[in-house]
């Protein structure tokens, strides 16, 4: 890994927590201790409820509070839904977008996606672009060219490696206990690489990629320790302090 890159480890609560969780979240901020956070940086995104004030619990952590999804529009007639902007009210600093499940569950295309991560561009935040194959793709032996084109049609012209993370997610990986080989993580991180590299030139370099897909404390260090990982984004291993902590351990 470049010397220039981070790591960072990001948690996505999905549907997960009420307010009581905040203790988690405690537990998180003192475990992020000086040694920790000199070596890797910590995102956790609750439900859209929970980022106000665990953005407050966080206010002067090294622990950022992040947000699941938002509308491309910055403001309008939009029932239910929520901007970029208004995110970053509630202390939202970086946002996730384009997850397997929005897509999957609500039918966002590479497009769709895009605009999502324009709009947290807009709104100065840190967009999290994910990508990644179907266990038919990968079966098929069309994970590369799965990838490449999501990444083509999901990432913004005017993405920077300050502004944009992108994390490759096998779907097939999320939830199910299963995950890729270090070497295919290798190859499709290196391919991602090179796909940035096609359109940002030399700064491709300094994009971090994470990989996600059932990251745990006992197979973390075997995966972020794989060529091109700069961090992982973490579903179900995320909602607890112990195992999200375990994980980032891995940078120690
Ligand atoms: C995710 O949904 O982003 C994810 C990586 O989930 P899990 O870690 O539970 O597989």
């Amino acid at each position: 890994m470049a010397a220039a890159r981070r790591p960072l480890v990001a948690g996505n609560w999905k549907m997960n927590g009420l307010r009581a969780s905040i203790a988690e979240l405690d537990k998180m901020i003192e475990g992020h201790d000086v040694a920790l956070r000199s070596r890797v940086d910590l995102l956790v995104c609750p439900p859209a409820t929970l980022i106000a004030a665990f953005a407050e619990r966080a206010k002067g952590s090294t622990v950022s509070i992040g947000a699941q999804d938002c509308h491309p529009k910055a403001s309008g007639a939009h029932t239910g839904d929520l901007s970029a902007e208004i995110l970053r009210d509630a202390g939202a600093s970086a946002i996730i977008v384009g997850h397997s499940e929005r897509r999957t569950d609500h039918g966002e295309t590479d497009a769709a996606v895009r605009a999502k991560a324009e709009a947290v561009l807009r709104a100065g935040l840190v967009a999290i672009v994910c990508v990644g194959e179907t266990r038919a793709e990968r079966e098929a032996k069309q994970t590369l060219a799965v990838v490449s084109r999501q990444l083509a049609g999901s990432v913004p012209e005017g993405a920077k490696p300050e502004t944009v993370v992108i994390a490759y997610e096998p779907v097939w990986a999320i939830g199910t206990g299963l995950t890729p080989t270090p070497q295919d993580v290798a190859e499709v991180h290196g391919t991602i690489r090179g796909e940035l590299e096609k359109r940002f030139g030399p700064a491709a370099d300094a994009f971090r990629i994470l990989y996600g897909g059932s990251v745990k404390p006992d197979n973390a260090r075997e995966l972020l320790k794989t060529a091109d990982v700069d961090g992982a984004l973490v579903g179900g291993a995320s909602l607890k302090a112990a195992d999200f902590l375990g994980i980032a351990a891995a940078y120690r």
